[in-house]
């Protein structure tokens, strides 16, 4: 039975496209790996960032809507996502967040590995997790941030869950992960030996608040397949949980299945092929406004409705918020 190679990507709910690229490419130093719309709503942006390449495994994305009112964390979505940094870049994070007026906490122990807690522009829940395993994973160095410092893509999702035994067998029996351990509510479930972008940690928070969807919200969390042989193997298992997936829909630069988990989780399976090279060089990636075929036609119109964005803008000074630069 093919089991899921882990996180394929993360995707978040932001209000401006500009203010996106300024803290996730900006502020984090990630890769801008692609710009292209919403292929459900193509008068927005879907912008996807990631190491250099935009592995597996290193891509969050966001669906900009410039209308979204602010969202709120709650039972039954992804609360947090966490990303790997190397140990020895703890402080060189905590002053560039003090320094580039990120919110953020003092650092703190999870599963045996120090973590701090941040907030991106529109208020999402972040963690920079400093773990040995996040020098085996890619990073981008064409950015603001050192290449000893930068960040290794994905570490793990937070799920927040009523309870846990339905989700822990969607996640065991249907995607392959085996159940670590547990610490105070949390517990940790990893593909193989984990690792960063191998772990979902499930908090359960019982009868807390329900989410309300809107910017600063994960719309959904997407997990590997190794191929579409394999997506749709997994798809299958996860029918024969009780799961009612999407058929395979075709993302340009991978293939989709959606379901949602018991607990309410909005879950994809996204195959490794083809990658984001499909419709660009790597030297290339993220510098053009990219269009499925379906959308070429109206380019012009497209390209009209949405707003321009530009390289990040990183402002040296203390204190000095990307947006601020860009009305002075
Ligand atoms: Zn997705």
């Amino acid at each position: 039975m093919p089991t899921s190679l882990g996180i394929h990507h993360v995707t978040g709910i932001a209000r401006n496209a500009q203010q996106n690229v300024d803290f996730y490419a900006g502020v984090l130093g990630l890769r801008l790996v692609k710009k292209t719309v919403n292929f459900d709503d193509p008068d927005s942006y879907h912008l996807y960032y990631g190491d250099e390449l935009g592995s597996p495994g290193s891509v969050l994305t966001f669906f900009p809507w410039p209308r979204a009112l602010s969202g709120r964390a709650g039972v039954g979505e992804v609360a947090v996502t966490s990303l790997a940094i190397a140990p020895r870049s703890i402080g060189y994070w905590l002053e560039r967040f003090v320094t580039k007026g990120v919110e953020h906490a003092v650092p703190t122990r999870r599963f045996g590995e120090s973590v701090i807690a941040f907030k991106d522009r529109d208020g999402l829940q972040l963690d920079l997790v400093a773990t040995e395993s996040a020098d085996g994973r890619g990073h981008w160095s064409g950015g603001s941030v050192p290449a000893e410092h930068a960040i290794h893509g994905v570490h793990s999702v937070t799920l927040w869950e009523h309870s846990l035994e339905r989700t822990e067998q969607v996640l065991v029996n249907g995607l392959g992960f085996s159940k670590l351990s547990t610490e105070d509510t949390t517990t940790r479930f990893v593909i193989g030996d984990g690792g960063a972008s191998r772990i979902v940690d499930v908090r359960v928070v019982g009868g807390f608040l329900a989410p309300i969807g809107g910017a600063g919200t994960i719309h959904h969390v997407a997990f590997r397949a190794e191929n579409d042989a394999a997506e749709l193997e997994l798809r299958n298992t996860v029918i024969g949980l009780g799961m009612h997936p999407t058929p395979v829909i075709d993302r340009e630069y991978f293939h989709s299945v959606y379901f949602r988990e018991p607990g309410g989780v909005l879950f994809e399976l996204a195959t490794d092929a083809p990658g984001f090279t499909v419709d660009e060089t790597l030297d290339a990636l993220g510098t053009a406004l990219k269009l499925p075929p379906q959308y070429e036609a109206r380019r012009a119109e497209i390209e009209q409705r949405l707003a321009p964005i530009h390289e990040p803008l990183m402002p040296p000074l203390l204190g000095i918020h990307e947006s601020d630069t860009v009305t002075s």
